[in-house]
């Protein structure tokens, strides 16, 4: 049951807590490599926007993983912290 149309389902904002009432919701990775499709929405004002992809990787911290760190979920420009940053170390 894979939903064909990603605006049929509710889409929440991906940011961490933050100021302003600006929010951006992902609803799709696009094709071409490093794009995503994000709705942005702010008040009643809603509209969708082609963003590159949030460059920063995470450093890992030594977690020995191998995989050089975690890459950020979020567009280039965001607001507040990346999304790796948001996972509680264990
Ligand atoms: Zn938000
Ligand atoms: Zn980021």
């Amino acid at each position: 049951m894979a939903p064909d149309d990603p605006l049929d389902r509710a889409v929440q904002c991906h940011l961490s807590a933050h100021e302003g009432d600006e929010h951006y919701g992902l609803l799709a990775e696009l094709d071409q490599y490093g794009t995503a499709l994000w709705l942005r929405w702010h008040g009643s004002d809603v509209d969708v926007a082609v963003l590159p992809d949030c460059p920063v990787i995470g450093t890992g911290s030594g977690s020995g993983s191998g995989s050089g760190g975690d890459a950020c979920c979020l567009f280039a420009g965001h607001v507040e912290r990346h999304s790796w940053e948001d996972t509680p170390p264990q």
